[in-house]
């Protein structure tokens, strides 16, 4: 079957060096109906309204009464809160509905001998917050900032820790990414990054598609905006991937770094096996559809089933969204499940990639879950579905 790709699919793509296919009008083999339009962009409507200012409880439902989560946390601002959810282990959990200072979930935490913060935020308010409340805690040392990925979200308050000297951990690759693609932006207006973008807008055949690649823009906004306004610290101590597992002691307390491929290929994990306590980095989230801008569909899903094989009362601090048991991780699995069968059923059909993406239909279950931008929540993952079904599995970006 030979098919147009709307989205990178090539080693050497990325959003930067993108370059779509013009999508040729007669891909389209059947016309949208009316009602099939106007169930698609009513269901949009009601998720981006839905997910945009509802303020977030940082537990799941069924962890209100674990023994090992304070209640209260020790630190809030509207843009997170800071509670213990172990011994000697804390999370941050971001809230959307607070500002997107966060925006991504992190902790800390603290043995007999040293202290490990994780992850850097968004901007450097929110990394700041996580340092002065850590150090309300304890004054022990600070072995480490660790960063579970590469991605802005994660990444640009890094340059507070750096003040503080403290090293930033992080795989090895994570500089070579941020550094192939952030000074670029930072070197561009955004109105010339979104140019591609803004033609596929232009040039959409339906209103519906013009909807989806319109989220595709706002989507590349709300990363490059924070990066434009960041001073870029990266991580200086950095991680081998083939030493994983690496276990960090911190005196009483261990932490197990593990490396896993999904998200992103730099994706790293952050364990307190003893306490059944996992940092997971975006290669879990909850409340949303997996963002699939940097990542690998098949691997992911092998990676969320290697998950759903911790133990049955691991506490999971998602990338994003709540804290949450073993339920977080098979709800992100049955969403990349249904992607699968939605594009399965449009492959065996015979439908162009093109049209099955616009053909997913996001079901009730789903309806309230962030769609971070149509083009990198649905429509790269049903490409890379429809690559690996034709003999032709997209590979892992390199950035060279
Ligand atoms: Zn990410």
């Amino acid at each position: 079957m030979s098919y147009k790709t709307s989205l990178p699919r090539d080693a050497k793509s990325t959003i930067l060096t993108f370059r779509y296919a013009e999508i040729p009008m007669n891909n389209f083999s059947k016309p949208f109906s009316r009602r099939k339009f106007l169930a698609g962009t009513s269901s949009m409507g009601a998720l981006y309204a839905a997910s945009k200012f509802a303020p977030l409880p940082a537990l799941a439902a069924g962890l209100q009464t674990d023994s090992r989560i304070a209640q209260q946390p020790i630190a809030s601002k509207g843009f997170a809160a800071i509670r213990k959810i172990g011994n000697g282990v804390y999370a941050t959990i971001a809230d959307r509905s607070g500002g997107l200072q966060a925006r991504c979930n992190g902790g800390f935490l603290i043995g007999r001998d040293a202290a490990i913060l994780v992850e850097g935020f968004q901007t450097t308010i929110a990394a700041q917050f996580q340092l002065d409340t850590l150090r309300s805690v304890t004054a022990l040392p600070i072995r480490a900032a660790l960063n579970t990925h590469w991605h802005f979200d994660h990444t640009l308050g890094n340059s507070v820790y750096g003040g503080a000297g403290i090293p930033i951990w992080a795989h090895a690759d994570v500089p070579a990414r941020i550094t192939a693609i952030y000074p670029k932006w930072q070197a561009q207006s955004l109105e010339t990054y979104l140019v591609p973008w803004e033609k596929r807008v232009r040039e959409a055949k339906t209103d519906q598609q013009r909807e989806h690649f319109m989220s595709d823009v706002k989507g590349l906004s709300g990363m490059f905006n924070p990066v434009s306004q960041a001073v870029l610290a990266l991580p200086n101590h950095l991680l081998d991937p083939a030493k994983m597992p690496m276990e960090i002691d911190l005196g009483g307390l261990t932490l197990v770094i593990e490396h896993y491929i999904g998200h992103t290929d730099t994706d790293l994990i952050f364990r307190v096996p003893e306490q059944k306590i996992a940092y997971m980095g975006d290669l879990l989230t909850g409340g949303q559809y997996p963002v699939n801008i940097n990542g690998y569909a098949t691997k992911w899903r092998e990676t969320l089933a290697k998950f759903a094989a911790f133990d049955k009362d691991t506490l999971f601090i998602p990338g994003h969204g709540q804290i949450v048991g073993q339920e977080g991780v098979a709800a992100m699995r049955s969403c990349f499940d249904d992607l699968a069968e939605q594009a399965e059923k449009s492959y065996q059909a015979g439908i162009p990639v093109e049209e099955a993406v616009e053909r997913y239909v996001i079901p009730d279950k789903f309806k309230n879950y962030l769609v971070f931008s149509w083009g990198f929540a649905i429509e790269r993952t049903i490409e890379q579905f429809y690559e690996e079904w034709s003999g032709k599995p997209g590979q892992i970006l390199n950035y060279s």
